[in-house]
């Protein structure tokens, strides 16, 4: 049975790979189709009166409090666009606790008086819901009893057409919060958060006589996945139910000839990646770059980056789809930072950046001596990095990213600064007070080829070891998981920036004659950078010198999720928050218990999915062999042959071994029962041991009989 299975589903796969084709082209353009489902300024424009178009664009541009008047027009409007574009239903879309997004629909369709059916959606409908709250995660934070909570429209990130194939939904952003007002999502803290860093940037640009403009906080998310055939997944209980392999031994072939990344892509996978494309540009989603990543079977997408609340809500959006159109090309896209062990793992780089009116304040221009404001703001940056790096670390806490974070391909649990070469001098004449010409180390570009264009290397070199890099003009944080929202890190990192633009406004504030600006801003610069230098390593961060190294300087290093949960318990933390109005204590205490309880029951869930399928899946298997390794043996035995029957005998006790070792495993794990915060690390190491009894047996047991589908292929057959 489990041969004709998985023998199934290698042949099923291969005819996929046969059978997919091109799209059909019938010649539309993207341009043709771009932002056509999302209710933005043009569909404003049209649908709207002049004066209620304007108050609406004015909030969703400008971040102008949005007149409540206007609602009731909106929300008609509204209806009339979404009807015009195939919705019968309508939704409010937010981002509870549980990492996804989450919808709950009404018809357009209700009866009037007489009992006729009529299309209504009031400016009530639009501005407020209120869902029963009782099963979302509210670590505490909400009584059953008082259940309700409310879900409120967003008019900052605009509201979207979501279609399926009989029919489509329109989706207003909202956020969610409990019936007495406490925080119960991702967005309501991300959306404070560019308020205080909006308030504090404007305070901090004043001080160098910058006049006033309109602030953007910007975000680009590359979003990494894997891609495995349906059929392959149907037969792997792990993949479904944790989303990971929990078995598996490492294929003689997997990544170490380089030859995935940046490959040729194969013609089911671009297949799949333009029709996803299609569906998230008729979001006005700006999907931009798409390549093979460096695992076999591992991919990923990267937008062109947005403001950064929408580029949130994006994300999430995108994340939805590539699951969607995944499942229609039978395929699954796995979002898990960890589906394959030996592999690369999957990561979300978040490229942040500030726009000051047309400006980008972390484009150095060609001499960043010359530019204050960037010397002062990048100071800042490296302060609030210094002091918050829990904080930041804490933000990359899943229970997959665990299994990702330190290993030799992502960036590990230490949150340090790569500058590079030419702003690491910068900053230390800075600190010095001494300025000498700049002279680059960089090697100019030689290609030897005689038709090639001249191309100048880029200055910094990219350290792709490093958590936090500087990269030209923005700061790209990698330590981020692929199936995390990019609320948490741009949330903690916004108001950490905004305490430390604080610090130096108040600094800055203080000196009198402007004359002495100049010098005055560098010994307070020097002060900061001399304190804080110690963030910025451009070294190799996967050396283990650097764990030593990063002990001396005294930064932290939160190895667990448990352990790098523990900053939301951190006072100084609460202290922080709340004076920038994001989090108060009991909220942030609230995330605490809901992301440490949801780690330890995706730990327990692990431990059990691999018992189960070790008892119900290997062991008849494993068992059935050695059966017959032992009826081979014993009939040679009786008919008197000896050759071969040494390696036979350590052959049946190699397999023995390892079935007592997975036995053994497995009562290991059923008597510590429930996991919690004690004893996570021996439940862990635990369910390790069973899979390195289980990846042994798959490498003695006939393959014919193995049951699951092996690494070469779900990793290759696609
Ligand atoms: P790499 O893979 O080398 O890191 P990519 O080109 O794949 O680079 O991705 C870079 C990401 O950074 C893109 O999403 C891009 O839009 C984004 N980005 C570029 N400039 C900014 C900026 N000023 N603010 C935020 N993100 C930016
Ligand atoms: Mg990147």
């Amino acid at each position: 049975m489990s041969v004709t299975n998985r023998n199934h589903a290698i042949e099923s796969a291969s005819q996929h790979i046969v059978q997919s084709g091109p799209l059909p082209n019938d010649g539309t353009a993207p341009i043709d189709y771009y932002g056509k489902d999302v209710f933005n300024a043009s569909a404003i424009r049209k649908y709207l009166s002049r004066g209620a178009a304007e108050k609406l664009l004015a909030t969703i541009q400008d971040g102008a409090r949005l007149d409540p008047s206007v609602a009731g027009d909106v929300a008609h409007a509204m209806k009339d666009w979404a009807i015009s574009r195939g919705a019968t239903h309508f939704t409010h879309w937010f981002q509870p606790m549980t990492g996804g997004t989450a919808e709950k629909h009404d018809a357009f369709l209700d009866l009037n008086e007489q009992g006729e059916a009529i299309m209504t959606f009031s400016g009530r409908n639009l501005v407020k819901s209120e869902p029963d709250a009782s099963s979302f995660p509210s670590g505490g934070l909400r009584c059953t009893f008082e259940a309700r909570g409310y879900t409120a429209w967003d008019p900052t990130s605009p509201a979207f057409i979501k279609r399926n194939p009989h029919g489509a939904t329109l989706c207003i952003p909202s956020i969610f919060c409990s019936y007495t007002g406490e925080v119960l999502d991702k967005k309501i803290p991300l959306l404070r958060s560019l308020q205080a860093l909006k308030q504090s940037l404007s305070r901090f640009m004043a001080c160098f006589n910058e006049p006033p403009a309109h602030i953007t906080v910007t975000l680009g998310a590359e979003q990494e996945y894997f891609l495995v055939d349906k059929a392959f997944y149907l037969q792997r209980p792990d993949l479904i139910q944790t989303g990971r392999t929990l078995f598996g031994a490492p294929p003689a072939r997997h990544q170490q000839l380089d030859d995935h990344y940046f490959g040729a892509i194969r013609p089911r996978v671009i297949n799949f990646m333009a029709e996803v494309e299609e569906e998230l540009w008729r979001l006005g989603i700006p999907a931009k770059t798409r390549h093979n990543e460096v695992a076999p079977a591992q991919f990923e997408l990267a937008p062109t980056f947005e403001e950064l609340n929408l580029a949130v809500d994006h994300n999430m959006l995108t994340m939805e789809i590539l699951q969607r159109v995944a499942e229609k090309n039978g395929l699954v896209c796995l979002l898990h930072e960890k589906p394959f062990a030996g592999v690369n793992g999957s990561g979300k780089h978040n490229n942040w950046s500030v726009t000051y009116g047309q400006r980008n304040l972390l484009d150095p221009g060609p001499d960043p001596r010359n530019n204050p404001v960037f010397i002062a703001f990048l100071t800042a940056l490296i302060r609030a990095t210094d002091l918050h790096s829990d904080l930041l670390r804490c933000s990359t806490v899943t229970a997959g990213n665990d299994y990702r974070l330190g290993a030799n391909e992502a960036p590990p649990a230490i949150v340090s600064i790569y500058l590079g070469e030419r702003l690491t001098e910068t900053l230390q004449q800075v600190e010095a007070g001494v300025f000498k010409e700049y002279h680059s180390k960089a090697p100019k570009l030689k290609v030897g080829v005689e038709t090639a264009p001249n191309i100048e290397s880029d200055d910094s070199d990219r350290n792709r070891t490093s958590p936090f890099a500087f990269t030209g003009n923005k700061f790209e944080f990698r330590a981020c998981g692929s199936s995390q929202s990019c609320a948490e890190f741009n949330t903690f990192f916004n108001v950490a920036v905004a305490e430390s633009l604080d610090y130096l406004s108040d600094k800055l504030k203080m000196i009198g004659d402007p004359k002495e600006f100049d010098a005055q801003l560098q010994k307070i610069l020097a002060e900061v950078i001399q304190k804080h230098k110690r963030i910025v390593y451009n070294g190799n961060n996967y050396s283990s010198g650097w764990i030593e190294e990063a002990k001396r300087r005294g930064l932290p290093n939160l190895q667990t999720a448990l352990e790098a949960l523990t900053p939301l318990l951190d006072s100084r933390n609460h202290q922080l928050m709340e004076k920038y109005g994001v989090f108060s204590a009991i909220e942030l205490e609230s995330r605490y218990e809901i992301c440490s309880e949801e780690y330890l029951r995706k730990i327990q869930i692990e431990g059990e999915v691999a018992s189960d399928m070790a008892l119900n899946m290997i062991l008849p298997i494993a068992e059935k062999y050695y059966g017959s390794l032992v009826k081979t043996l014993q009939i040679a035995n009786e008919v008197g042959v000896t050759a071969g029957t040494i390696s036979l005998k350590k052959t049946i006790e190699t397999l023995g071994s390892k079935i007592d070792q997975l036995l053994l495993s497995i009562d290991k794990l059923a008597e510590l029962k429930v996991v919690n915060v004690d004893n996570c690390q021996e439940y862990i190491q635990i369910t390790r041991e069973l899979r390195t009894a289980v990846d042994a047996l798959e490498k003695l047991v006939d393959d014919h009989e193995w049951p699951l589908p092996k690494y070469r292929e779900m990793l290759f057959v696609l």
